[in-house]
């Protein structure tokens, strides 16, 4: 295990052309404090947990103080954001201050989020505020521990240093880590600029570095765009599964690994609703959670057309042709697993459809009612009543709940250990929105910051019972579905 500063840098990124970033510096904030620290992330770094300790914890990962061997840099990328084309965007509050090799070979880019201007801020401030750090730092764990890949966070330094949104607030910086932050926009920005070379280099870089399985392909650039469709439907059908709406998928906020990154006004969804929109700002939904699959093709069709000077029309179409059966595949083989089914049947669609239409027309808890159909009983005589009496009309729920006997049946379905396979899949615990703004307000209003290490414990064991956090596992508070969150962070 190692001391901070004996961490080990490898700043590949910045050792890319000049046009890919910018130099910059971190902008100190005063006074900063520990907020948060995740000894998981830590350990990804062979980073000693004691180290958090130190008072010179602070002062690194606010940004006051630069790590031996980092070599900070902001990150050029442009992006469709809502449809529209926004030629320069780039990092305008992250700072990359590089990357750190651990003993496993394995690169983690060590990203400051909130270290103030770059020179693609716009003229905005280049802060995060506390909130929005505090919801990206435990939704990251929250998606890595249900087994959806997700950047991760090591950090959150606080500071009273005021920072202006709807309201007055104080600004917090966020340690980010993923093995890279390129997105769909990172290659965008080149092709707009005409700078076909950089697209080149880009996809080279990022092939060599994280798609090693396609490096040898006769076509890799094919093969690549093809491998990133794959990822990124799989992490869509992932969301999809798990009730997860992201909120802002703009193709800036594609990371080209097809992990989850740019956690802003996002949601886990309380009472199944298909048209659930997360983000306040979004008056037309186009970043609804059921538009989310189709939204994941219309992003990669902006990525293959930034391909375009390295792959044909016909491999471009052919790579994007594969998303629909991808996304499929991926997300009937999780919902299959969630209802416990382990063989697949011509009916089983027309199952889950039947159930998910009833669960939007009872406004039934998601997260809850898979959890509590791991002790579905099959006994006939059994009106399996926890279930039921979720259902505002629980003869939706037998007439479906006949159904799915039927089909366990079919399978020989033995309840116990079918059980035993469904725990692991559905969750008892997920980050709601209110859990979020609880933790959030106990840090902002008390600086008291328990909440969000309890938090961060118990999202870390997600599918295990954990019978003191009983109330987690609750469906939300009215006042907490009602929830506004809002774009600004
Ligand atoms: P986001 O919606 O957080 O993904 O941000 C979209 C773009 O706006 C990115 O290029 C961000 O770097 C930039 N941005 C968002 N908030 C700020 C801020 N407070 N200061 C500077 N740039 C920002
Ligand atoms: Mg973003």
């Amino acid at each position: 295990m190692k001391k901070l500063t004996e961490l080990t840098f490898d700043n590949t990124y910045a050792r890319l052309p000049e046009a890919f970033y910018r130099r910059v510096k971190p902008t100190s904030v005063p006074a900063p404090y520990l907020v948060s620290f995740n000894a998981a992330a830590a350990e990804l770094l062979d980073l000693d947990g004691s180290e958090a300790r130190r008072p010179e914890f602070v002062e690194y990962f606010c940004g006051n103080r630069l790590l031996p061997g980092a070599d900070p840099i902001a990150a050029l990328y442009a992006g469709h954001q809502f449809g529209s084309w926004v030629p320069q965007l780039g990092d305008g509050r992250a700072i990359l201050l590089g990357e750190v090799r651990n003993g496993k070979g394995e690169r983690w880019d060590l990203q400051l989020k909130g270290a103030g201007p770059t020179p693609f801020s716009r003229g905005f401030d280049g802060r995060a505020v506390l909130r929005s750090c505090v919801r990206e730092y435990l939704c990251g764990e929250a998606m890595h521990n249900l087994g959806i890949r997700s950047t991760r966070a090591l950090s959150i330094v606080g500071s009273n240093l005021p920072v202006q949104r709807e309201r007055a607030e104080t600004a917090a910086v966020l340690l980010r880590m993923a093995p890279t932050h390129v997105r769909f926009g990172t290659f965008e920005v080149f092709v707009n600029r005409g700078q076909i070379e950089n697209v080149k280099a880009l996809a080279d870089y990022v092939i060599a570095q994280f798609f090693l399985e396609v490096a040898d392909e006769k076509n890799k650039y094919a093969a690549f765009l093809r491998e990133v469709v794959r990822r990124t439907a799989v992490m869509i059908a992932q969301w999809q599964a798990f009730g997860f709406a992201h909120g802002v998928m703009n193709t800036d906020n594609m990371s080209i690994l097809g992990i989850t990154i740019d956690y802003g006004p996002f949601g886990f969804m309380d009472d199944y609703d298909p048209d659930f929109i997360p983000n306040h700002s979004d008056h037309s939904g186009r970043y609804a959670f059921n538009q989310q699959p189709h939204v994941g093709l219309w992003n990669l069709s902006c990525l293959a057309h930034a391909l375009l000077s390295l792959v044909s029309e016909e491999e471009a179409f052919a790579a994007l042709d594969s998303y629909e059966a991808d996304f499929n595949d991926a997300y009937e083989l999780l919902m299959r697993a969630k209802l416990g089914l382990a063989e697949s049947e011509a009916d089983d669609h027309a199952l889950l459809k039947e159930l998910l239409d009833a669960l939007a027309a009872n406004a039934v808890d998601y997260t809850n009612f898979f959890r509590r159909l791991n002790s579905f009983s099959s006994a006939p005589d059994d009106h399996n009543d926890l279930l039921r009496d979720m259902f505002l009309d629980p003869a939706s729920f037998d007439s479906w709940a006949t159904k799915y006997r039927a089909r366990l049946r079919l399978e020989l379905s033995v309840d116990h250990e079918r059980e035993s396979r469904m725990k692991r899949v559905n969750p008892k615990y997920v980050l709601r929105n209110y859990m979020a703004q609880k933790a959030t307000a106990d840090a902002t209003e008390k600086r008291d910051y328990t909440e969000i290490d309890r938090l961060l414990a118990l999202l870390s064991r997600p599918f295990d019972e954990q019978p003191e956090c009983d109330l987690y596992a609750a469906s939300s508070p009215d006042w907490g579905k009602r929830l506004v969150v809002s774009c600004s962070s």
